[in-house]
């Protein structure tokens, strides 16, 4: 049969041929953040196209700042993306373990395994861990928020740092938490993070109440203020730009004055409205002209200028005011209330902060180079992540591979149950599981398989009612009850990881027709025609 013409300039691999490529295309990408995994992982040096420098030991950061242009990574990768969206953590997890289930996957078609049993049984084995979740949970006090914020950081900063960042994105978790109508709301976006670099790490800190760094428009407004209304507006209070075509018919002598003073008119008028509605805050987007000092300043009010979008959303979050388009269309239903605004003055610059009834935090990132403030900021922010998500769902997993080898034992045990060739497949994903304590133990410089064999070994003989709890410390080299040591994760992640992997690993194995266009699939990434 001649080539339909439409799939002309086009390279096609079909069933096991294009199976077998897509999850080489997998274990390719899993093998660049192998050996980033855990507190002993190594960690990587990315370099952009402008020769910037950064290094990392975030999966989903290399990920994201590989070239890859393979489908099927570019699958893994939104896998892993999506974890980070969700969960915040668990992106290498993800990675390495959907790739462990292709590659298992690929062993069962090799034995004769259609790749829709597999898909079945993967299916089942991910939905018994589901229901297998509670009895593995352990409630999440505050002390162990504590240190679930601190596992999160484990090998990102060193200890001391670790404590201190633990400590204050718990507490910075709870300035924020709310009530809604779907339970508790702890959402991270609403701290504040500002980053000074100068001083030591160590000296990073947390204020309550959103910090700008921005001053009071002049010093002759109010420097501080108690309990008051405040107006935030998308504009400014300024004279329009003149359009560069505009055409000003000067007719007479005068005109141009009262064209002038008209505007001037217009602008008293707005700040006659804000004294009338009681503002005594005010922040603006865009610029506040120079005749306008004097006016906002003798109705006391406290202004400021060329405040950022984002910063003003995190005002209106606060004060429950209405980001308006301008003051005039301003009614009293915009305004928001705050409880205090200062102008305090740290290490020679001004600070603006505010405080309001909805609480709200600032976390101050400090160390002594860009990088080192960047490092401070990106950890705060990953085990703000995870207090955030506790106080929303107090539930914790213990870490360090533990809970996978539990997962993996209760699956061998449940897929005797199951008659068909799904029961292979369940198997297959137990076996997948420990994929996690088995890089773990690798990257800690231990034996993989004699570690594994330790723990679950543990696991089984133990009599205690934590078992599932026994897992490979690698900061001990040794197999240890998680919930001891303290090394304990969100549920969420976990799930997570197990729900992103699965579904990742089906659209895969669901592929048995791959359709290059124009492209030759045998040059890797990168490579040739360039
Ligand atoms: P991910 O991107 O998947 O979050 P990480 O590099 O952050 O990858 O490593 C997380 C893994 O490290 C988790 O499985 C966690 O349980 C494990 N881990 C953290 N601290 C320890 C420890 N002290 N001993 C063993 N494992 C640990
Ligand atoms: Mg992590």
């Amino acid at each position: 049969m001649s080539e339909v013409p439409i799939l002309q300039e086009t390279t096609r691999s079909t069933g096991r041929e294009a199976l077998r490529n897509n999850i080489t295309a997998a274990m390719a990408l899993a093998g660049a953040v192998r050996t980033t995994l855990g507190p002993r992982g190594q960690d990587k040096l990315l370099i952009d196209d402008a020769g910037r420098t950064m290094v990392t030991n975030d999966g989903v950061t290399v990920l994201e700042s590989a070239k890859v242009e393979h489908p099927v990574a570019k699958m893994l990768i939104n896998a892993s993306t999506t974890q980070d969206r969700i969960a915040r953590d668990g992106t290498t997890s993800a990675v390495l373990f959907s790739a462990e289930l292709l590659q298992n996957a690929w062993e069962l078609v090799l034995q004769g395994v259609h790749p829709s049993a597999i898909a079945r049984g993967y299916r089942l084995a991910e939905e018994a861990c589901r229901g297998h979740f509670p009895l593995l949970t352990i409630e999440a006090n505050e002390a162990m928020q504590q240190k679930a914020a601190n596992t999160s950081l484990a090998g990102k900063i060193h200890e001391a740092m670790q404590e201190h960042l633990a400590l204050l994105a718990v507490e910075a978790a709870k300035a924020i938490v709310s009530e809604g109508s779907t339970g508790t709301i702890a959402d991270p976006t609403r701290v504040k993070i500002l980053t000074q670099t100068g001083g030591s790490m160590t000296d990073s800190h947390l204020v309550t109440g959103l910090v700008l760094a921005k001053k009071r428009v002049v010093r002759s407004m109010p420097k501080n203020l108690k309990a008051g209304k405040v107006a935030l507006v998308d504009g400014g209070l300024e004279r329009r730009n003149m359009m560069s075509d505009l055409t000003l018919n000067v007719s007479g002598p005068g005109v141009l004055e009262s064209f002038r003073a008209k505007e001037k008119e217009m602008l008293d008028a707005q700040v006659e409205l804000l004294v009338e509605l009681g503002v005594t805050l005010l922040a603006c987007k865009e610029g506040i002209d120079d005749d306008m000092h004097k006016a906002l300043s003798d109705a006391g009010i406290q202004a400021y200028r060329r405040v950022s979008r984002s910063d003003l959303d995190l005002l209106a979050r606060g004060t429950g005011a209405v980001l308006g388009y301008d003051i005039k269309g301003l009614s009293a239903q915009d305004l928001g209330v705050f409880i205090k605004s200062r102008n305090e003055r740290w290490n020679g610059v001004m600070h603006w902060i505010v405080e309001t009834e909805e609480g709200g935090a600032t976390f101050i990132a400090k160390g002594s180079t860009n990088e080192a403030v960047g490092e401070v900021e990106r950890c705060f922010a990953d085990a703000l992540g995870v207090a955030c998500q506790l106080l929303e769902e107090p539930k914790l997993l213990p870490g360090g591979g533990a809970t996978q080898i539990a997962l993996a034992r209760f699956l061998r045990r449940h897929a005797e149950t199951i008659p068909g060739r799904e029961q292979l497949a369940v198997e297959a994903y137990a076996d997948a599981l420990e994929v996690i304590p088995r890089v773990l133990a690798e990257n800690a410089g231990l034996d993989p398989l004699d570690t594994l064999l330790q723990v679950v070994a543990k696991q089984s003989t133990s009599s205690s009612n934590d078992a599932h709890c026994i897992g490979l410390n690698v900061v001990d080299r040794g197999p240890a009850d998680m919930k001891e040591s303290g090394v304990v994760e969100p549920l969420r992640i976990t799930r997570q990881v197990l729900a992103g992997a699965t579904e990742a690993a089906l659209s895969v194995l669901r592929i048995d027709d791959v359709l290059w266009a124009k492209q030759d699939p045998t040059v890797p990434d990168g490579i040739g025609n360039e």
